[in-house]
């Protein structure tokens, strides 16, 4: 390709992809609307196996902490699921890491491509190529523009999508645990929301991270006293107990799907296309799968130096990769539905399903490959 790929947005999955075509020669330029500095906060992320190898693979190393087994409970019976690594034939099932520490460390790798306070606020088409004009006012030549800025990306914004508002937020939080987890994560589905439980790296001993997706209106009072009255009782569950570490932060839940991924020179990734509710931790996993599959297209074609084929391969990128996330989405929101359910008989159903789940290896590992993302 002549001209650089210019990509906006200097978030994991901008910096990955800057990385990762640099590996095939391919040079890009990322733009960051918000300065370098990056707010600290007490989130963290999971990845799957895939998504940690992908780093791995253009050099950004990091210390996580692993999860090896996860258990899955109803509150309200005897409903259970236990992924255990072991069982699966799986090195881990999980990486968490501060979502800050990784975030530094993608743009420190990234950091000779990087513009910040930069951003496109127009596009011209010049035949050949397009045009990008940048707020200071620059100029910038290219043939391909990634958009990986986020749900909220003004470049995404003319395509129509499906949106989804839960009505739920996600509270998340440091605790001392009781009793050590040590790679071992939990997740409970109940009346007052899903918890999830996972090892956290910020503080080696008994520290975890908790991420809890509440309905709003059990919250509408305040976020304080729910979790006061609430948190014990919760625990008790996987006969454990918590004290909060540090401040509570927290998402307004929402998902959406954008209804194509490409308007040519644009293209979209990560959380520009899509988002997904936080459940099975698999936003930015979705992304990084996204990233992967649209720098295979990018450096299929450079090698074959033709534009209407760019075009071609972008547009079955948008296709398989919209499939599925959308997959991936639905399945999520069937697992929403399924747990909000009140009545007996479901609740009777769906703690059966999940005791003749974990009796299935097959299952199981079926589950947890998908999950995993493509790495086998
Ligand atoms: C509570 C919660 C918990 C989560 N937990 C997990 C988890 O455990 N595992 C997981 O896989 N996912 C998780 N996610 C989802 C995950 O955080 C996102 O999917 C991921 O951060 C998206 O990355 P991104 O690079 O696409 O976008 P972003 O992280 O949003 O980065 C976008 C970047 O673009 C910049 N930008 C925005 N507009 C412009 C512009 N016009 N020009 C230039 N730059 C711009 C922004 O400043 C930012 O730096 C969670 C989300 C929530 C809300």
């Amino acid at each position: 390709m002549q001209h650089p790929v210019l990509i906006s947005g200097a978030g994991i999955l901008g910096c990955y992809i800057s990385q990762a075509l640099s590996l095939h020669g391919i040079q890009s330029i990322v733009l960051e609307k918000n300065s370098e500095q990056i707010a600290e906060s007490i989130r963290t992320i999971t990845l799957n196996p895939f998504s940690k190898s992908l780093l791995d693979n253009v050099d950004i190393k990091n210390d996580y902490s692993i999860i090896d087994k996860m258990e899955v409970t109803d509150f309200d019976g005897t409903g259970k699921i236990v992924f255990d690594s072991s069982e699966i034939d799986i090195d881990h099932l999980a990486y968490v890491i501060d979502f800050v520490t990784l975030l530094k460390s993608v743009r420190k790798k990234a950091e000779n491509s990087i513009l910040y306070q930069e951003e496109i606020i127009e596009i011209k088409d010049k035949k050949s190529h397009h045009e990008a004009t940048l707020s200071s006012g620059k100029i910038i030549k290219t043939n391909l523009i990634i958009s990986s800025d986020g749900k909220n990306s003004s470049l995404s914004n003319k395509i129509p999508k499906s949106d989804k508002d839960y009505s739920q937020t996600a509270l998340t939080f440091l605790a001392k645990a009781e009793n050590d987890l040590g790679e071992k994560a939990f997740q409970i589905f109940s009346d007052y929301g899903i918890c999830a439980f996972m090892p956290s790296t910020r503080e080696k001993e008994k520290v975890v991270t908790v991420v809890w997706s509440i309905p709003n209106d059990l919250i509408k009072d305040g976020y304080d006293e729910f979790i006061d009255n609430n948190l014990e009782k919760i625990s008790k569950k996987i006969k454990n107990n918590f004290h909060i570490k540090s401040e509570i932060q927290s998402f307004k839940l929402a998902s959406h799907n954008k209804s194509r991924y490409v308007e040519f020179p644009i293209v979209l990734v990560g959380d520009s296309a899509h988002s997904i509710h936080p459940l099975a931790g698999q936003g930015v996993n979705l992304g990084f799968e996204d990233a992967n599959s649209l720098v295979k297209k990018i450096t299929n074609t450079i090698n074959q130096s033709d534009s209407i084929k760019l075009k071609e391969d972008l547009e079955n990128y948008s296709n398989e990769r919209r499939f599925q996330n959308e997959l991936m989405l639905k399945t999520m929101d069937g697992f929403v539905a399924l747990f909000e359910q009140k009545n007996p008989y479901v609740r009777f159903l769906r703690n059966f399903g999940l005791n003749t789940f974990d009796h299935s290896k097959f299952l199981k590992s079926f589950f947890v490959k998908v999950a995993s993302g493509p790495i086998r």
